[in-house]
């Protein structure tokens, strides 16, 4: 086995340490670090789920020129020539790099070096952009820097957590169990969820506030006016460390002056609303938590001030427990704004429009021609793109034809682009589909470097894997490409700790107090220093014997606008752009699922993190379901202005009227039909452009097909002639779920020759006529290879006890003959469907289990384990348990 290595998982902003080591079969042992402060030793399912992830099948090994293999270098001189060309033709803004939170802040640092300090342009902008930059704008204008207060330690101390659009349970999910452990620990400790969805993380919270989508702003100024009405608001912190609050409290109080009139805007129960701003009033610790529901607006950046308001105004920032906290999205979106891979950001949390900040960026690079102003925001670079105004694109690490809104004009715009250059460790995702030049990246355990996640704690990435095939480190592949285009110096960078240095220094350069980022703490590492360097957050300064970290920013009630004071931000509630109307009824929400990752390239190839929501679904209310005829476990198509998709109907429960919720994985690689971001509305927040992906006017309709139907196999199957399906990951199979509007003239046949199974092949099979059933199941060896199951109706066998059966070597006499039932002599033997990916435990076990008295979910984890890991399904067990004890037998 080899050593352990620390490293940091490379998913969500939580930013949890890893230990991870190589087994002598090759494979990667994972477990939670017990010394990272961000997790103390627990993961979450998809954190746990890493060894399964780092296999090289799929992986791009060789740079590759319109589709050929070429060495680096052929492909090194064909970026650099073609940027210096169009540079040469239409100026330094006819290019752009569009990067991404998965980078490592050394990537980032030398890629903006590049774009903005030697290429000349600001058109270098982060897929973060879509999470959190409203946050950004948010705290830019509040704090005068982009500063997140608070650490974590403070959710252990708060005694009023409020947690904001976001569904934490699954998307931040050690974050969550850290919420639930202080709540067992500190009963009164009190959770307030404010989501229009009643999500898995609701069935933690005290009150749980399911307001009209868009309508934070009226939520937190009417909360603003309640608390100046109840004289709950710190004078003196307002007298001595803020500006703007009679400005914003007269907005608040004409906009929201009283709770009847928030309910009613907000639609939320007046009586609940009450208690809400009661418990904010007569608590001191208490913390606002916020992520997407928030961000992902086009008044997202009011909606984050309008939050901050409150806390400026009771003064309830800087001390322990307390203060408005951006839970970020990615590992390393925070790393990326401190180096300034957002187009409106220079380096370093230095502005374009500070003359002497620009002139200290400009002498630190010795910059031959630093950009002049901010670049162009994510959609505004791809709709440039569009219209020919950028005629080279360079994309990191990020899969933009899926995640961008308006998705299918943003690969319309990709095809008319001069040089499309992806670099990536994955070979065959939508956006490398359309690249010229592919160039193999290193993939997470190969990388060496750093990442800052949401509580500003720097912490090493460190590779445990060699670099597989000619994959590179991003960084070195950018520095290959810049001195390439002929920028000799600025570029020499040996390590990552080099570029770390660099990127400390300059942090630290011309900064006696005035900015909050500042690393001078860390300068001059030594290159053992850098390797064991402890998560630290900054800023960061010169310990007497070692670098000191800072939990909490603020504690002086000093910010950062020249004055030294907090802004609060007077700000009037702007409904969502797009009304919704006849045509498009219904709002369309999206977001993330607990076991999976943006587009799936990583966490898709782990089988048990796909067994958990396996297909493309969307979430609505019954009665909506009525109205526009549709029947849970049906297909239906969702449509809006900009685009449409086909996804499973599925109703959890978690949604009001008058909404619907799909999730943002799926991918023309794993679906027929499925970006979502295709559908999504191209408005924009004016001060952040982060997209307003929370709400789409949408209408849903029937997708008529003849028969439905899934295979699992271990063959590669081609989907040529379905009208619709999705695949993922099995263990030692793959799952296709699949439909037809044509029904096949003869099954067998047709099943035959689709599963490759010829004449001789050992084949059984079983059709009903009468109601469009047909099974068949192909064996070699006894061993099973496919079984394929067709209906005219969506309601198919469980396929779980089949999934089972690929792990055996040979079935059973009982096994073959009970194949086509799908189900085994025990009923006990088919666990269900997948509830706990951790130690994948199906519904079926877990009902029988509750059947059996476990009537809470610690009784359910001491009998089948599950819940006992990361504890992201516990609330669906407590669902679970609810639903079995209120069934009557
Ligand atoms: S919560 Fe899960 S996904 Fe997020 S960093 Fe931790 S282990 Fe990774």
């Amino acid at each position: 086995m080899s050593a352990v290595v620390r490293t940091t998982c490379p998913y969500c902003g939580v930013g949890c340490g890893v230990l991870a080591c190589v087994q002598p079969d090759g494979a990667a042992k994972i477990s939670g670090d017990p010394g990272h402060p961000a997790n103390r030793g627990a993961l979450c399912s998809k954190g746990s789920a890493l060894g399964e992830t780092i296999g090289l099948a799929g992986r791009l090994l060789q740079p590759r020129l319109h589709g050929r293999e070429v060495e680096w270098d052929q492909a090194i001189q064909a970026v650099a020539t073609g940027f210096k060309r169009v540079i040469a033709q239409h100026g330094p803004d006819a290019v752009a790099f569009y990067v991404s939170g998965q980078l490592l802040t050394e990537d980032y640092y030398v890629a903006n070096k590049l774009m903005k300090g030697f290429i000349g342009s600001g058109n270098i902008d982060t897929n973060s952009r879509l999470c959190m930059s409203s946050a950004v704008a948010a705290h830019k204008r509040a704090f005068g820097e982009d500063l997140v207060p608070l650490c974590y330690e403070d959710l252990d101390l708060a005694d009023l957590i409020v947690l904001v659009g976001s569904n934490t349970a699954w998307c931040h999910p050690v974050l969550y169990q850290r919420i639930v452990r202080a709540k067992e620990q500190r009963p009164a400790l009190r959770l307030v969820v404010i989501d229009p969805r009643r999500t898995p993380t609701c069935e933690l919270a005290d009150l749980h506030l399911s307001l009209r989508s868009g309508s934070d702003v009226v939520l937190f100024n009417g909360l603003l006016s309640w608390l100046a009405q109840q004289e709950h608001l710190d004078q003196e912190f307002l007298r001595d460390h803020t500006r703007g609050a009679a400005r914003a409290l007269l907005v608040a109080e004409n906009t929201a002056g009283d709770v009847a009139g928030v309910a009613r805007q907000t639609g939320i129960d007046p009586a609940a609303l009450q208690r809400f701003y009661e418990w904010f009033g007569a608590t001191q610790r208490v913390i606002t938590a916020f992520s997407q529901g928030v961000n992902q607006s086009s008044s997202g950046t009011d909606k984050a001030n309008s939050i901050i308001n409150v806390h400026l105004a009771t003064g309830r920032i800087g001390r322990p427990g307390m203060g408005p906290f951006s839970i970020t999205g990615q590992p390393n979106a925070m790393g990326g704004r401190e180096v300034g891979g957002l187009a409106n950001t220079l380096a370093a949390h230095m502005e374009f429009d500070n003359a002497e900040q620009h002139r200290l960026v400009q002498q630190f690079w010795q910059a031959p021609a630093l950009a002049a102003k901010p670049g162009l925001k994510a959609v505004d670079m791809f709709e440039a793109i569009y219209q020919g105004r950028i005629k080279a694109v360079w994309i990191m690490a990020t899969n933009p034809v899926v995640s961008l809104p308006n998705a299918n004009r943003a690969r319309e715009a990709l095809t008319r682009c001069e040089l499309i250059v992806v670099s990536d460790c994955v070979a065959d995702t939508d956006t490398t589909a359309l690249a010229h030049v592919l160039l193999p990246a290193a993939a997470w355990g190969e990388k060496d470097g750093t990442v800052t996640n949401s509580d500003r704690h720097i912490s090493r990435q460190r590779a445990f894997l060699p670099l597989p095939g000619q994959a590179q480190p991003d960084w070195r592949i950018i520095c290959q490409i810049a001195r390439g285009m002929g920028f000799t110096r600025g570029f020499e960078f040996a390590s990552a700790a080099q570029v770390f240095e660099e990127h400390a220094a300059l942090s630290a350069a011309g900064n006696a107090g005035s900015r909050a980022f500042n690393l001078a703490g860390l300068t001059g590492l030594s290159p053992g220093d850098y390797a064991r360097l402890e998560p630290i957050q900054w800023p960061v300064r010169r310990g007497n014997c070692a670098p000191e970290g800072t939990p909490r920013l603020f504690s002086d009630g000093r910010f950062f606008h020249g004055d030294g004071r907090a802004r609060l931000i007077a700000k009037r509630p702007r409904a969502p752009q797009y009304a919704l109307d006849e045509e498009y009824p219904l709002v369309l929400n999206t977001g993330r699922i607990r076991d999976q990752w943006h587009t799936m390239t990583r966490t898709g190839r782990s089988p048990r993190l796909s067994a958990h929501l396996p297909e493309p679904f969307v979430d609505m209310h019954p009665a909506d379901a009525l109205r526009f005829g549709v029947r849970e476990g049906s297909l239906v198509r969702i449509a809006t202005r900009w685009g449409s998709m086909i996804a499973r109907l599925h109703r959890s429960g978690e949604i009001v009227r008058g909404a619907v919720f799909v999730p943002i994985h799926w991918t023309d690689s794993n679906a027929s039909d499925a970006r979502v971001g295709s559908l999504i509305n191209p408005a924009l927040d004016p001060h952040s452009g982060e997209p307003e992906f929370k709400h789409t006017p949408a209408r849903v309709e029937p997708f008529v097909v003849a028969w439905h139907g899934f295979v699992l196999t271990r063959r590669a199957l081609t989907t040529d002639g379905l009208s619709w399906w999705a695949s993922a990951e099995g263990a030692q199979f793959r799952r296709h779920e699949v439909a037809g509007r044509q029904v096949p003239g003869d099954w067998a046949l047709w099943a035959r020759r689709w599963l490759g199974a010829d004449a001789a092949a050992d084949w059984i099979d079983y059709r009903d006529v009468g109601t469009g059933i047909y099974r068949a199941a192909h064996l070699i060896q006894e061993r099973l290879e496919s079984c394929l199951f067709i209906s005219s109706r969506p309601q198919l066998p469980s396929r779980s006890w089949l999934a089972g059966l690929f792990q055996q070597p040979r079935l059973s006499e009982s096994e073959r003959a009970r194949l086509l039932a799908a189900c085994p002599a025990d009923p006990a033997a088919d666990g269900g469907a997948t509830v706990c990916a951790c130690f994948g435990v199906g519904r079926n076990a877990i009902k029988a289990a509750i059947a059996h008295g476990c009537q809470d979910p610690r009784a359910i984890g001491a009998k089948l384990k599950a819940g006992t890991n990361c504890g992201s399904c516990v609330p669906e067990l407590r669902r679970l348990i609810a639903t079995v004890t209120e069934t009557p037998a």
